[in-house]
């Protein structure tokens, strides 16, 4: 298996114009997840950047969020925790709205799923305004967890995302200035 860092995963996401709307750039990482080698240089390389943080658990947003998520989580010995949207999960939740670089959602947390002072991985595939992931970075100290810092695949750099994200270590394998 070659070094992750040798392994070109921009090359590997591909970039859809204006969509879903006009002006939109959309990473598309479907490319990226069916190619064996760019999806595992992805879960190897997220799995190195997040090591350090010591997570005990990582949590994901729904849904691209669950798609390296759980790979990332077991690369790292950890547990996986779903963030999913309003009325999906089925036990007491805690719930945090937010806006999307287009549009508005929420996100809901069983409120057992992070224990007490554990130490927490956000990941998402995607940093553009921050607003889903400071989300997840609420829900989780809601609980008393501690973001232990956020890793993703991909960040959007002309975006204010890692600003929202402050003070808490932001990741990310690529970045398009
Ligand atoms: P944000 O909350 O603004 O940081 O947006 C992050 C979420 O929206 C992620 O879950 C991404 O999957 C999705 N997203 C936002 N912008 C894009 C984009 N340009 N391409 C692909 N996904 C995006």
């Amino acid at each position: 298996t070659p070094d992750p860092k040798a392994v070109d995963l921009r090359a590997a996401i591909r970039e859809i114009p204006d969509f879903p709307s006009p002006g939109i750039g959309f990473k598309d990482i479907t490319t990226l997840l069916a190619d064996p080698v760019a999806l595992d240089a992805a879960v190897r390389g997220l799995a190195a950047a997040a090591r350090p943080l010591a997570p005990d658990v990582v949590i994901g947003a729904e849904a691209r969020g669950f798609l390296l998520g759980p790979a990332l989580a077991r690369e790292l010995g950890c547990g996986f925790v779903l963030a999913r949207k309003p009325g999906k999960l089925p036990h007491t939740t805690v719930r945090a709205e937010y806006a999307l670089e287009y549009g508005t959602d929420a996100l809901e947390l069983h409120s057992d799923a992070v224990a007490h002072g554990a130490r927490v991985l956000v990941h998402d595939d995607l940093l553009a305004t921050g607003g889903t992931a400071r989300a997840l970075c609420e829900l989780v100290e809601q609980l008393g967890g501690t973001v232990a810092g956020c890793a993703f695949l991909v960040e959007l750099a002309f975006l204010p995302g890692r600003a929202a994200l402050e003070p808490r270590p932001v990741h990310a394998l690529v970045t398009y200035e």
